[in-house]
């Protein structure tokens, strides 16, 4: 520490350059710190540094971190209590650009993995970002002083070391997390691909923000037939919906909470912190959204299952396409899902192409087969179960062709679930559709495509450039890859990890033989192992500004690829 306050008084005032002689490792009384890459000037990405903390020193007790979900759940409260000690002490910019800054990348409503704080059983590091600042280009070496001596050994003495943070509240933090992971287990174990807990508050604050609704919200309550009891490591029992694998209906009127029912559980594969409302909604983590896409790009998926007989024989088994339709952008991601593997698909009729969805008996009697590509999905739906053990959850408050179709019929009324299974069957009964089940007896089998090295071109100008900007848009090489319609990618660190994993798994694993799920079982398992830190393009600086991606948004990111090249 006495060595960074001679440097920093020797550089005062000098050209912003002379920051670069901070590189390197310095001693302070609680932990050490690292300056691992020092900005090139005051408007620059802010510099990177790390601080470490001894286990002897910070002291956590073995039983907050031992197990993997009490160390992901420790790992994300300790990255918020920095971030909420930068508020406490940090006066934003003070200086010219970024000067003044200090940052950490901690988590919104949900927690995910993160590289922003890392517990080891040696030590806890925090990885941040530090405005150096500075006046016009000249160095504010008195600022920098106190931002390292003053400011920074306040933020990590009161956040990372245990005597000083909430103990009771760190408990419940993990636990909260160890209970999730356990009801995601248990929904495997008990057939259930969804469960809500009673109480839940599913709606938000706005179109824009995850935020729980403020006031008014109608707590979640399940209906008597679907009650669930699970018995919680932590919080002991709880109740609430079980949905069961197979084929089940969300319907209702227009305005009484379907939609908002299904975005709670396609966002039910993150864990949720405490307060947001939906800590006990759980659904399966390899659940996909599924919705129309219109204007993507396609690569050689066979969507043959859905859609045959394209005007001019256009072929439909590796179907190419620079600008989709709505029907077969919602097959190919269909078919894409189940390629990377799946056990829930989730659709809901706000975001489906129509003719996708349904086709009904006079519809049928005016357009030939031969004259229609499309195979609706109410026909696809239960061969997806029989064939390949894949549920799905649909909303569908327009059609009731569904009913013949589904295991299970919920209908939302004023918020409030009630099971009408046996209602939409008598109905059913009484009034047949009198349409004719098309698109033969079987799906089909999914194949695997196998991506070409040459389709991953990361170059612009002779320099690699791969960058995410913002939540949904990773731009590679000289295309963008827009991701506004994966609606299951929630944080804009996880765009930052797709984009760099691409990089990564495009120049490491793919070697024109393995298909798409292969690689990323080979990538999640080295990031598995090693953390997510591989995935960094530069060596010798922290990636702090990762959170963990799921598969399917890795492969939906691929597959958008305006490059990409399949074999
Ligand atoms: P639907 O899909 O059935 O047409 P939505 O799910 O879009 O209906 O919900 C309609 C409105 O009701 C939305 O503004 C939503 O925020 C609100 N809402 C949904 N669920 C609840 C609830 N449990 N309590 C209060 N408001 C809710
Ligand atoms: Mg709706």
């Amino acid at each position: 520490m006495e060595r960074l306050i001679q440097l920093l008084k020797r550089i005062d005032g000098k050209g912003y350059k002379a920051y670069k002689d901070l590189v390197g490792a310095y001693d302070f009384v609680d932990f050490t710190l690292f300056i691992d890459h020092v900005q090139g000037d005051p408007f620059a990405p802010p510099s990177r540094i790390r601080v470490r903390v001894d286990m002897e020193r910070a002291a956590f007790p073995k039983e907050l971190w031992t197990t993997k979900p009490r160390r992901v759940g420790l790992q994300d409260y300790l990255s918020r209590q920095v971030a909420a000690q930068i508020k406490n002490n940090v006066g934003g910019v003070r200086g010219t650009g970024k000067s003044g800054l200090i940052l950490i990348d901690s988590g919104g409503q949900e927690i995910l993995e993160r590289t922003a704080l890392v517990i080891r059983p040696q030590y806890v590091e925090a990885r941040l970002s530090i405005g150096l600042p500075a006046f016009g280009r000249k160095i504010a070496g008195a600022l920098a002083l106190k931002m390292f001596t003053e400011e920074l050994p306040k933020i990590i003495k009161s956040s990372l070391i245990y005597t000083n943070v909430a103990a009771d509240e760190a408990l419940a933090f993990v636990q909260l997390k160890e209970d999730q992971q356990f009801i995601r287990e248990e929904l495997v174990r008990r057939r259930l691909v969804s469960f809500i807990a009673n109480g839940s508050i599913l709606p938000r604050e706005s179109g824009v923000s995850q935020k729980p609704m403020k006031g008014g919200a109608v707590p979640f309550e399940a209906p008597a037939e679907l009650t669930v009891e699970l018995n919680l490591p932590n919080r002991g029992l709880i109740k609430g919906m079980g949905i069961p694998e197979g084929v089940t209906l969300i319907v209702g009127g227009g305005y009484h909470g379907k939609s908002t029912l299904l975005k709670a559980v396609e966002r039910g594969v993150y864990d949720h912190i405490s307060g947001d409302g939906r800590e006990f909604v759980i659904t399966r983590h390899d659940a996909v959204k599924i919705r129309a896409e219109d204007g993507r790009r396609i690569e050689k998926v066979d969507i043959s299952p859905f859609i045959n007989n394209l005007p001019f024989g256009k072929n439909t088994s590796a179907f190419c396409t620079d600008d989709a339709s709505g029907s077969t952008s919602q097959a190919a991601n269909i078919i894409e899902a189940l390629e990377i593997g799946t056990s829930l698909l989730l659709l809901d009729e706000d975001t489906s192409a129509t003719n996708f969805m349904i086709r009904d008996a006079r519809m049928q009697a005016l357009v030939a087969k031969d004259k229609e590509p499309i195979t609706p999905f109410v026909d696809k739906i239960r061969q997806l179960y029989r064939e390949m053990g894949v549920s799905t959850v649909l909303v569908m408050g327009g059609s009731g062709d569904y009913f013949d179709v589904a295991d299970l019929v919920i209908m939302m009324d004023e918020y409030k679930p009630l099971v009408v299974t046996d209602k939409a069957r008598e109905i059913a009964r009484e009034r047949p559709t009198n349409r004719r089940p098309e698109g033969g007896p079987q799906f089909g089998r999914i194949k695997g495509r196998v991506p070409l090295r040459q389709g991953f071109r990361p170059g612009l100008g002779g320099k690699t450039k791969v960058e995410a900007k913002g939540l949904s848009t990773i731009v590679f090489g000289s295309t963008a890859i827009d991701l506004s319609f994966l609606e299951q990618l929630v944080d804009a660190s996880q765009t930052r990890a797709i984009a760099d994993l691409i990089l990564y798994l495009s120049r490491k694993y793919v070697d024109n033989q393995r298909p798409l799920a292969h690689l990323l079982q080979a990538v999640y398992d080295e990031v598995e192992e090693k953390g997510l830190d591989v995935i960094s393009p530069f060596s010798g600086r922290h990636p702090g500004d990762y959170a963990m991606p799921r598969r399917q948004e890795v492969a939906g990111a691929i597959n958008r690829l305006r490059t990409l090249m399949v074999k």
